[in-house]
């Protein structure tokens, strides 16, 4: 059928060492899940269930590079996370089946308009504005757990012009991945091409235009942004 409109190319990341790319279906972020970044938020670090929200899927910027600094705010902040990449999806996934479900991993940068987030907190109003705005999604490759194997305790780090500002260890996660996509599949399926940013270690801070940004994960490599 024709379309009234050209239809845009799916949003895709590059698959580590090969030609071939991982289609973007939908994007899930998890909120405060390191004990350490909870608390640097105000909050009381906690087993009670994980809380999720989302981000477009045209946001992710494979590879990173260069990342125009947003409009609309003047605190951007940095979150390194794993981002986790769904091969095969489903509705109330058992912790027990889910690691089945992963095509790969990644490393991320969950960008964040801190001055909107608190505003929104404050009003009760949705983070929309605050973590789904453009190119608010660097990604690097994704690398397919046959070459990784799973990731459960190796470190995440981030840099911010040379000086380390996260470090922490996948270790600390409150809700492991097969727990965060047990919990998520029960308030939607998951499906092929979904990405899960699985939430950031303490340490999270500002950034302006000209600062070069460098994190990486054990057994996946780093990516690197530059604030244009
Ligand atoms: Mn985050």
């Amino acid at each position: 059928m024709e379309s009234v409109l050209p239809v845009p190319a799916p949003p895709s990341v590059p698959v580590h060492g090969t030609a071939a790319v991982f289609p973007v279906r939908r994007i899930y972020c998890i909120g405060r899940n390191y004990a350490g970044h909870a608390r640097e938020m105000g909050v009381d670090p906690n087993r009670e269930p994980p809380f999720f929200f989302g981000k477009p899927h045209d946001v992710v910027v494979p590879r990173g590079g260069e990342i125009a600094y947003p409009p609309a705010t003047s605190n951007l902040h940095y979150e390194v996370e794993l981002v986790v990449a769904i091969a095969r999806g489903g509705r109330d996934i058992p912790v027990s089946d889910a690691l089945g479900c992963v095509y790969g991993y990644a490393v991320g940068i969950d960008l964040t308009r801190r001055d909107l987030q608190a505003r929104s907190k404050e009003k009760g109003q949705p983070w929309d504005t605050a973590k789904g705005f453009d190119q608010s999604a660097p990604i690097s490759p994704i690398t397919p757990v046959s070459v990784c194997g799973h990731l459960e305790s190796g470190a995440i780090w981030l840099s911010v012009n040379g000086l380390e500002k996260q470090r922490g260890s996948l270790s600390q996660m409150i809700w492991s991945v097969p727990e965060v996509i047990a919990h998520i599949s029960g308030f939607v399926a998951l499906a092929p091409g979904d990405l899960l940013f699985t939430g950031t270690p303490a340490g999270v801070g500002p950034v302006v235009a000209g600062d070069r940004v460098r994190c990486g994960i054990d057994g996946l490599g780093e990516l690197e942004i530059l604030l244009v």
